[in-house]
């Protein structure tokens, strides 16, 4: 495995393959990988002539600074994982080599309306962060397919229509959430948690879990007010927001018929960690 450190030098990687009519299959990460990292990168490896995978902790979507410095990293606990899955580079920068002229944005992208809810209202700048990074990893290992998990359900919605926008010729593909035998979905910031405030994370699916049988036969503002109320009740808990949306727009519904994809989308304090899950609803 490659392990590639300046924007020359990826340049260089990519002509290369694309010259010998590799297909490229890529998986942006910010590192501290897991399972489910890893669950993204074996079907790049699978399904592409090669496979890169970035690893950078992109400042410019953190709005939060404390969030950005207690960031987990572990390069070469990371390289060791990718190299084992069969991954032919990895683009690991500088803040610096990435953003060269500074980290303040220069272009505004057009994200839809599915930027403006729930994580874009919760953490402003966050999606034009995300899309600033991802534009720029897309215009230099210009992949064919690029791996996004469904955990980041909303960031899905919200790099389509980035790329719908600036016309990149990226197929993006959706990957199923792993999680943890407890039902936990895998994080890099679940590192980070306290034993207690562990034991205690499972309750975020189990609540979802639990909420889809309540729906067969509760409205859709019950069904909400039963999962913020359960998850609220355990200690050093808080729910951020829960809200069920149609899984194409992502606006909230207030019928479970109102959309043909039905998804609840939370982020919840665990102590200070923060952490997201949605569920299928329909
Ligand atoms: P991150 O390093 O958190 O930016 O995540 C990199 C990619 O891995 C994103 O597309 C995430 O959605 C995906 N990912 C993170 N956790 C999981 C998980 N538990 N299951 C599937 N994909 C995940």
């Amino acid at each position: 495995m490659q392990i590639i450190r300046s924007v020359g030098e990826l340049a260089d990687y990519v002509a290369m393959q694309k010259n010998h009519h590799h297909s490229i299959g890529f998986v942006p990460t910010m590192g501290a990988l897991h399972a489910g990292h890893i669950s993204l990168v074996e079907r790049a490896v699978e399904e592409n002539g090669v496979a890169v995978v970035s690893v950078f902790v992109n400042p410019t979507q953190f709005n939060n600074p404390v969030d950005l410095a207690t960031y987990p990293r572990k390069e070469e606990e990371d390289f060791r994982l990718l190299a084992k899955a069969g991954v032919s580079a990895v683009f690991a920068p500088s803040v610096e080599e990435m953003y060269p002229a500074g980290t303040e944005r220069d272009h505004e992208y057009n994200l839809g309306s599915a930027a403006e809810v729930m994580e874009g209202k919760f953490r402003p700048g966050h999606f034009q962060g995300v899309a600033q990074v991802v534009h720029r990893l897309f215009e230099l290992v210009r992949p064919d397919r690029a791996y996004f998990g469904e955990k980041d359900f909303q960031q899905i919605a919200v790099i389509r229509n980035m790329v719908e926008s600036e016309h990149l010729p990226v197929e993006i593909i959706p990957c199923p959430i792993k999680r943890a035998e407890d039902g936990l979905a895998l994080s890099s910031r679940n590192a980070l948690l306290t034993d207690e405030q562990r034991l205690r994370a499972p309750e975020i699916h189990a609540a979802l879990k639990d909420s889809v049988a309540y729906a067969a036969n509760h409205s859709v503002r019950a069904t909400h007010d039963s999962v913020v109320e359960r998850l609220d009740a355990v200690p050093e808990m808080r729910v951020e927001y829960f809200e069920i949306v149609d899984g194409r727009t992502l606006m909230p519904v207030e019928e479970w018929d109102e959309a043909e994809m039905v998804v609840g989308c939370i982020t919840v304090y665990n102590g200070n960690v923060r952490l997201i899950d949605n569920i299928r609803y329909k």
